[in-house]
């Protein structure tokens, strides 16, 4: 009974009026007005479909999620911070927009921008390592859409080589949502879709930050990607994405992360005791990005600023410019 409905399937629709400002439109949407295809992927508690919307054309990606199954696991919490926070970051081009969302009796559905360049541990691992430029390019996209969730209150706490996805002009899309963390109060009354469901009474236990251990033991497959901080003081911060920043350009140069072992366990002890190693020929200004941002103190690793300024991301020219930049060739 989590998801009592009021009437019919509505869609509500993001959109930035006049002055910049992010506004809801309640659009009638539902299954109904949109053909579904091939499957795109599955997750734990999802499917995500290829599907067009009939009167419109445009192609979307649309992410099912199985009520009974979300309820059963006791994830409802998560798949309410994934809307909330998709909905506070609305209009990004780094980042999965999320333009509808419905539900019927089975199935909770979320509209997403289709990512067809798939995620980008994929085109990595096809590709072995990246060079430079690549990495540089990849870089400087994730970099420049954490910067703006963090402008707009949201630490992702996931940031992983496959939580980025590409579109087809091979542009970065971070998606996953599920375990962010929202900081400061919503700005709009209604940070929450469909208002009317009383997900928000679920006490589901926390995210990560470990104020509740529910979801301690969930990370499982990201442990390479933990901040120390999280393992010392179960708690994240947004320096703590730039830990996770720093690991992901390791790996696009190395072709593997920086702390990798046999378990989590072996995994964690590497993490807080700073050891790992750059494999021969690691270029040399990466290194010193990587040696600034992989720092145990959180307070004492790069802010996004200095980032921006290292000389890793020399030409690099920041701002929206970056996302009409054709993607270098892989190599
Ligand atoms: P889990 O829930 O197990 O952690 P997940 O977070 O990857 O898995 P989903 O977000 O449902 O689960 O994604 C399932 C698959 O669908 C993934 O492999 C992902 O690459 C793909 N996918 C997700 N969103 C999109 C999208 N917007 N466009 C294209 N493919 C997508």
């Amino acid at each position: 009974e989590e998801w009592k409905e009021r009437g019919a399937a509505v869609g509500v629709r993001q959109e930035l009026d006049r002055n910049g400002n992010h506004v809801q439109r309640f659009v009638k949407k539902g299954v109904k007005d949109f053909n579904f295809g091939r499957t795109l992927g599955e997750g734990s508690y999802s499917t995500v479909l290829a599907a067009t919307d009939r009167q419109t054309l445009k192609e979307y990606a649309i992410k099912v999620l199985d009520k009974r199954h979300i309820i059963k696991e006791r994830k409802v919490k998560y798949v309410n911070i994934e809307k909330n926070t998709l909905n506070r970051l609305g209009d990004h081009p780094g980042i999965v927009r999320l333009y509808y969302t419905f539900q019927d009796e089975r199935s909770l559905y979320y509209v997403l921008d289709v990512a067809s360049g798939g995620e980008l541990l994929g085109v990595l691992k096809r590709m072995g390592t990246f060079d430079e430029e690549c990495a540089r390019y990849y870089g400087a996209q994730i970099l420049d859409a954490v910067e703006y969730m963090h402008s707009r209150g949201v630490i992702h706490r996931d940031l992983k080589p496959e939580n980025v996805l590409l579109d087809d002009q091979m542009h970065v899309k971070i998606t996953d949502f599920g375990t962010a963390k929202i900081l400061d109060p919503p700005r709009q009354p209604q940070d929450s879709i469909n208002g009317n469901i009383p997900f928000a009474n679920q006490n589901q236990g926390n995210a990560i930050d470990g104020s509740d251990d529910n979801r301690a033991n969930s990370f499982v497959g990201t442990a390479e990607y933990v901040s120390p901080e999280l393992l010392t003081d179960k708690n994240a911060c947004k320096a703590s994405d730039l830990w996770a920043f720093g690991c992901i350009i390791y790996q696009l140069l190395s072709g593997r992360p920086p702390f990798k072992a046999a378990n989590e366990y072996q995994t964690f002890q590497k993490i807080v005791s700073l050891d790992y190693e750059f494999p021969k020929g690691f270029p040399p200004v990466a290194k010193d990005l990587v040696e600034r941002l992989l720092v145990l103190d959180p307070a004492k690793r790069l802010t996004i600023e200095h980032i921006k300024n290292h000389q890793f991301f020399d030409g690099i020219v920041w701002g929206r410019g970056l996302w009409k930049q054709k993607a270098p060739r892989l190599k």
